[in-house]
């Protein structure tokens, strides 16, 4: 369903498009090369923000039990739930693409990298495993970005990290998990030691 909704709507921002409607241009080089890279960053930022206070308002009890408890119906989830949402949830969560389309000037191939950035990044939450290294959300610079922990902490928990890109507004909100930190280092912990068993166990088996 949620695949569906999705590529209803991408189809009527396709057909608009090419009516002359939304902020589409060519060539690649029309506003510059600065501006084509800007443009993917700024979706990005724009995405972040979109999603942060949309998932913000599907908590409010009402929305959360008609809408948005399908998709905490995965409480540890795999890359299975990235699109298990209901309707109304995946007309939400698309509705950042016209967002993009009617406001930004944008070049096909732009708005195509952001998607499948997004794309991954919801994989990646929804991994229920931890790519990052020791220290990550201590780093000052790293913090800032979120971590396969913190959304599988959301799924978990429920009340807490709402981001989806960065860790900006669960920061300015206070609505990290007070123990984020220690969780992701816990998990990064089990991970190096299942390395170090795991080579343990060839080294035997050699
Ligand atoms: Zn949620
Ligand atoms: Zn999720």
């Amino acid at each position: 369903m949620s695949m569906l909704v999705f590529g209803g709507v991408i189809l009527l921002v396709v057909w608009a498009s090419k009516n002359g409607f939304t902020r589409v241009y060519a060539p690649l080089n029309k506003y510059g090369y600065g501006w084509y890279f800007f443009s993917i960053v700024l979706m990005v930022l724009l995405h972040d923000t979109y999603f942060y206070w949309t998932h913000r308002l599907l908590h409010w009890k009402p929305l959360f039990k008609l809408v948005h408890k399908t998709h905490h119906l995965s409480i540890n989830p795999t890359p299975f739930a990235a699109y298990a949402f209901h309707p109304v949830e995946a007309l939400v969560e698309v509705g950042i693409i016209p967002l993009i389309a009617f406001t930004i000037p944008y070049h096909p191939t732009a708005i195509t990298i952001f998607s499948l950035y997004a794309l991954l990044l919801n994989v990646m939450g929804h991994l229920g495993f931890e790519f990052f290294p020791k220290g990550f959300v201590s780093h000052r610079l790293f913090k800032w970005h979120n971590t396969s922990t913190h959304h599988n902490m959301h799924h978990r928990l429920v009340k807490c990290n709402y981001g989806l890109y960065f860790n900006f507004w669960d920061r300015i909100m206070h609505t990290n998990h007070p123990h984020y930190e220690q969780s992701f280092e816990d998990v990064v912990e089990t991970r190096e030691q299942g390395k170090i068993e795991m080579l343990a166990k060839k080294a035997v088996l050699k």
